[in-house]
């Protein structure tokens, strides 16, 4: 398949469209206020998987929590882990703490501004570290993340699926011809607003885009190509509640999921369960049912007042049934 690209005559004009539409129609983020590499660093860890929207009161919590690089190297994996509580994809937290410790150990606690240094940090793959080059250091390097790949396909009417590697090969080489000689950060910024609020997936408002004219999209909503989206698969997980003198019982996560997290303690099926809620993880639909159960010897209590990291589906449950009934009164009925 051939896919024209835009002529390099053409890029000055495209890149004075996308600046002015962004300088009147970019997003204020907390992590623009201030690039530092720290900042950066720190909320394209976040970001990996999560929604602006999201990000954004943990990040302002995590900046006050560990203001730099030092602090956050310093401090100890559950208290990371707590103040990550509710964001998910754990491993995140741990392999931010990690290129932090490894950054203050082997750069004097500053992070490199080069791809391969990057790259060679926990956590940090080919997207991150350019990520990281353009927004902290304005490199001019291609950025392609969720929003901009869309962008991308679309400009250039790409029709063949994405997420192979010729597509990614593709993305690469036309993000790369469509770089400025200086502002990279912008560029890069620019393309991902423009990407998130207007060129959206399935409803791309192609009369208010800053570069409709240079765009070859024939059908935009249905590009990007990518495969069909993986099976869902429905489990239900029983899990124990169990309290007494306003300390609840929990285990800490054998792992691989939650692996340094505290979760309720394996549980029966129960007709009656205390609470139930659904959620999502990876390809699995879980209904999570609790049971009321006494605790075992080697289940840990912690005090209601001081508990340890949780993932959000067994601290929502916790949450639900002690809204339900005080935890004295559940302890009175299991006695
Ligand atoms: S013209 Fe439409 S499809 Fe093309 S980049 Fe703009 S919003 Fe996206």
């Amino acid at each position: 398949m051939r896919v024209e690209m835009i002529p390099d005559s053409m890029t000055p004009d495209f890149h004075t469209s996308l600046r002015r539409w962004f300088r009147s129609h970019g997003r204020e983020l907390p992590w623009r206020a201030a690039p530092t590499p720290y900042a950066v660093l720190v909320s394209e860890f976040m970001l990996q998987q999560t929604t602006v929207a999201a990000v954004i009161p943990y990040f302002v919590r995590w900046m006050q929590r560990f203001p730099d690089i030092a602090t956050l190297a310093a401090a100890p994996e559950s208290d990371v882990l707590k103040l990550w509580e509710g964001l998910g994809y754990y491993s995140r937290a741990r392999n931010l703490h990690r290129a932090a410790q490894s950054v203050t150990a082997q750069c004097g606690g500053n992070i490199p501004s080069d791809l391969p240094s990057l790259r060679s940090l926990p956590g940090i793959g080919p997207y991150t570290a350019a990520a990281i080059a353009a927004f902290a250091f304005d490199q001019c390097v291609p950025v392609l993340d969720a929003n901009i790949n869309r962008v991308v396909a679309r400009l250039f009417n790409y029709r063949e699926n994405i997420t192979t590697k010729a597509g990614r090969d593709f993305l690469e080489l036309a993000a790369a011809s469509l770089l400025p000689k200086s502002g990279g950060r912008r560029h890069a910024s620019a393309l991902m607003d423009l990407g998130a609020t207007v060129c959206r997936s399935g409803e791309p408002n192609c009369t208010a885009c800053p570069v409709h004219h240079f765009c070859k999209a024939v059908d935009p909503e249905e590009l990007p190509v990518k495969p069909p989206k993986k099976t869902i698969t429905e489990i239900t997980d029983w899990r124990s509640f169990s309290l007494t003198d306003d300390s609840i019982f929990l285990i800490e996560s054998p792992g691989p999921t939650w692996r340094g997290l505290w979760i309720l303690p394996p549980g029966e099926p129960t007709p009656d369960p205390l609470a139930t809620l659904v959620y999502s993880i990876t390809r699995y639909k879980v209904t999570l049912g609790i049971s009321l159960i006494f605790p075992q010897p080697n289940w840990t209590p912690f005090p209601l007042s001081n508990l340890p990291p949780m993932p959000s589906p067994h601290r929502k449950a916790l949450r639900l049934i002690l809204a339900k009934k005080t935890p004295r009164c559940l302890a009175r009925e299991e006695a």
